[in-house]
């Protein structure tokens, strides 16, 4: 009988009416056979609220023993939220039990607040299962090796999910969520963008990598890993639409390069407003400047993006990076006043008004032009680019804020991301 692990995220929990919907779809799957796993966020809002009364009491930056603290308030949604999808699955005469994740255990290490997960014992969850139980885990939230209670960062029921999945050997783990799939690009931005069918790991990597949100990243490294298939879907889905056409939905993360020969050589064009471009003007050009120019920059734990050195002249060049636009006040501050007369370097410019364009597909590793059409593309809308950074699937550009959509528009456009070339499409 397959095993399937279903995620749902705090909108889905948001109510007790949500959590007893969520409650029929999934008595829907265990009901025609699979056995099931389910592993829920806190409801909506109370993630926010439980942090907020700890910076009420703690209100400084937190040491090493607020941490610890802070971790098991901000665990406790999840508790909640799984006790009552049992409650309800009960209801619709489901056998079902909830688990913490101390209680199964999740082992993670003891970095609170942004914990990974090492192990997940599966012995008691498949005991459950072989008893004919639906089995409810906590997402979030894991145990470190001093038996203390640990969350794994915002977002992390995904990465849970996954796991858990993995642990137990699942053939597919579905993420309920408030979009209906991966997109080519946002479609707020380009209407004509289009549901992926199938996306691969790599660029589902890179999309999240590049600010995508669907899924926060560490699930989709862990899903790479482990090969764990995971589908992107609806939450907003009646419950009771066919389960056939259910588990058809949304977007498949792939690990068959194959599967997709004919797969467009770009899948999408991801952006990210986020980043600000720090420029320092002649630089003398000699063995270990970088690193004392991103070695502070580091040690202030910012980190750095895109990264251009230009050849010298007469000894000196430029050196250019992006960080963070919430770190750039700081970057410069940590440039001007130490970094840059330590150098000798002649200038410090920062531009906050910049943005970051990508296209992302894994047919480029067998295309070549692909990078120059996105840069003809964006020299026929005028747009000037200011820096450019590439891996083997992926070419990013950093242009002024002020063009992003259309440079989404052009690019989306020119890729032809409009037209359904998925093969096996539904
Ligand atoms: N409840 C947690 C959060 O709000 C984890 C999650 O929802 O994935 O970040
Ligand atoms: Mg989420």
């Amino acid at each position: 009988m397959a095993l399937i692990v279903h995620k749902y995220g705090g909108t889905s929990m948001g109510s007790t009416e949500r959590i007893r919907n969520v409650a029929r779809r999934v008595a829907k799957w265990a009901r025609a056979g699979r056995r099931m796993v389910v592993v829920p966020s806190a409801m909506s809002g109370e993630t926010n609220r439980l942090l907020a009364l700890a910076k009420e009491l703690q209100p400084d930056l937190p040491d090493a023993a607020s941490l610890r603290e802070i971790d098991a308030i901000a665990a406790t949604g999840e508790q909640v939220s799984v006790g009552l999808l049992a409650l309800a699955l009960h209801r619709e005469g489901v056998p079902a039990v909830s688990y913490a994740g101390w209680q199964v255990p999740v082992q993670t290490d003891s970095a609170f607040g942004k914990a990974r997960i090492g192990h997940i014992e599966g012995a008691r969850v498949r005991a459950d299962l072989d008893a004919g139980k639906v089995v409810i885990v906590t997402g979030f939230q894991g145990l470190d090796p001093q038996g203390n209670v640990t969350t794994l960062g915002r977002g992390g029921s995904d990465t849970s999910a996954v796991a858990v999945a993995a642990a137990l050997g699942a053939d597919e783990c579905l993420i309920y969520t408030d979009v209906d799939g991966v997109y080519t690009t946002d479609p707020r931005i380009v209407p004509e963008a289009r549901r992926l069918h199938t996306i691969s790991f790599e660029e589902m990597l890179e999309m999240a990598s590049l600010g995508s949100k669907v899924l926060q990243i560490r699930s989709v490294e862990f899903a790479g890993k482990y090969r764990v298939p995971t589908r992107v879907l609806s939450s907003f889905t009646p419950w009771d639409i066919p389960l056939d056409e259910e588990a058809r939905s949304g977007t498949l993360i792939t690990f068959e390069e194959d599967e997709k020969m004919e797969q467009a050589v770009v899948s999408g064009i991801a952006f990210n407003r986020d980043e600000a471009k720090i420029t320092i003007l002649g630089v003398p050009d000699k063995p270990g400047i970088a690193f004392q120019i991103l070695g502070p920059v580091a040690d202030a734990n910012i980190d750095i993006d895109v990264i251009i050195q230009n050849v010298s002249r007469d000894g000196r060049t430029d050196f250019s990076f992006t960080v963070h636009r919430n770190d750039y006040a700081r970057t410069m501050e940590l440039l001007k006043g130490q970094v840059a007369p330590a150098i000798g370097a002649t200038e410090l410019l920062g531009d906050p008004k910049i943005c970051k364009v990508s296209i992302v597909g894994i047919g480029m590793r067998s295309h070549v032009g692909v990078a120059s059409r996105m840069f003809r593309t964006l020299s026929e809308e005028g747009i000037n680019i200011q820096m450019i950074s590439t891996s083997e699937i992926k070419t990013s550009v950093v242009i002024d804020e002020k063009y992003m959509e259309l440079a989404v528009r052009a690019l989306h456009k020119a890729f032809d991301l409009e037209l359904d070339k998925a093969v096996g499409s539904v």
